[in-house]
């Protein structure tokens, strides 16, 4: 079965890409590069053939904003007999100081490219899409765990992006509520890398998330870890957050594309996190126990547009996909030090 995957050479996409060729799953990239190294579809590559994988994997240079390039890729795949039957969306731009500077671009990209997407799938007739969204949407909330019928208030334009964009599916669904088939994944703070070290999170300039970023005043790249605020209403004062290992993440997608591929019709929107919270604190004190180094940092106030606590109720993706995150917090920074002290610069 051919699944398209934009924005696949990102850190999300690499990690659903090997999976999906793990199970033997056509897979067919699209990305512009904007923010991921040319170098990932290669790392992807040689992992499978370190393990004698036959797999098939096809990465095309490009932007899904490009609708003529996109008819040409689902073209091309019923040319070749093996027409997309599933796409999985995550191309887009994700940061939020970016979208407050820069918000027509964010809507430029993330919606009108998603509508691209989804007009050039109606053409072809292929209605099964899972989309990436993300906890955002549920805006300033402490009321933990939030489900998925807490109200959508996004605080920033990323978060309106990606809410229009589920407004959008749901719109095209009622329009056609025989064919289409479509899974909206929240997901939460999706972190690790996958367990080889050959790939994992490589962000371009200075990290604005905790992962990333202590894992280079790990590596040595930064000085010293800025902590948020310790004056938080949370046990220790630090934030809290729903880390998800992002192979759990990976292999809810593949349990997403089961469930469609089990429908004849459906919209869901469903959380993907590891239902637990864990504080800044605690996870310095894991990282420092996986890396055995102490991490330096600094109290620093808090950060505009932060809350408290945020962690998911995963009931639902529990119950409709059969699926249950396995890693712990420890597999999380074991694997997160594993890719970073084994490439310290990422790809480059
Ligand atoms: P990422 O930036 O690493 O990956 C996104 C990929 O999309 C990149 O490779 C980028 O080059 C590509 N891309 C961007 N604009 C494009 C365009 N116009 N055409 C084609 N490709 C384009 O981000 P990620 O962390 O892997 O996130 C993937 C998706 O998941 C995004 O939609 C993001 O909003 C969503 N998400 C991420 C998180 C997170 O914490 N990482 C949380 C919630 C939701
Ligand atoms: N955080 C921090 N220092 C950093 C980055 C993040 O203290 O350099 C805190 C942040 O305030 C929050 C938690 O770490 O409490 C997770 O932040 P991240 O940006 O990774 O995720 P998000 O807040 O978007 O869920």
């Amino acid at each position: 079965m051919r699944v398209l995957l934009t924005g696949g050479a990102g850190f999300i996409g690499s990690h659903i890409a090997l999976l999906l060729l793990q199970k033997g799953y056509d897979v067919v990239i699209l990305d512009s590069f904007v923010n991921s190294s040319s170098k990932v579809t290669k790392a992807i590559s040689n992992y499978l053939l370190t393990k004698s994988f036959n797999f098939n994997l096809n990465t095309i240079t490009g932007d899904i904003r490009d609708k003529n390039l996109l008819e040409k890729i689902f073209n091309d795949s019923i040319i070749d007999n093996k027409p997309i039957q599933t796409v999985i969306h995550l191309a887009g731009l994700k940061s939020v100081s970016e979208s407050l500077t820069n918000p027509l671009h964010y809507w430029d990209v993330n919606v009108c490219g998603a509508k691209n997407l989804i007009a050039t799938m109606n053409e072809y007739k292929c209605y099964s899409i899972v989309f990436s969204s993300s906890a955002t949407i549920y805006g300033l909330t402490d009321s933990v765990p939030i489900d998925e019928n807490h109200q959508l208030s996004p605080i920033n334009p990323y978060g309106r992006t990606k809410v229009a964009i589920e407004n959008m599916f749901c719109d095209l669904y009622k329009s056609n509520m025989n064919s289409w088939k479509i899974c909206s994944l929240r997901y939460f703070n999706p972190v690790g890398a996958h367990p080889s070290g050959m790939i994992g999170e490589d962000p371009i300039g200075i990290p604005s998330n905790l992962f990333p970023y202590i894992s280079q005043v790990a590596v040595g790249r930064r000085d010293s870890l800025k902590v948020f605020g310790d004056d938080w209403d949370t046990d220790d004062g630090s934030g809290v957050r729903d880390y998800i290992h992002i192979m759990d993440l990976s292999e809810g997608h593949i349990k997403a594309i089961d469930f469609l591929n089990s429908k004849e019709s459906c919209f869901e929107f469903i959380n993907l996190g590891s239902g637990n919270g864990y504080s800044v604190f605690q996870i310095i004190n894991q990282f420092e126990l996986s890396t055995g180094m102490k991490i330096p940092f600094s109290i620093q106030k808090r950060r505009d547009g932060d809350v408290a606590k945020c962690f998911a109720d995963i009931k639902k993706a529990k119950k409709l996909l059969g699926w249950v995150p396995k890693r712990s917090l420890e597999q999380i920074c074991n694997d997160s030090w594993n890719w970073q002290r084994r490439n310290p610069h990422g790809y480059k």
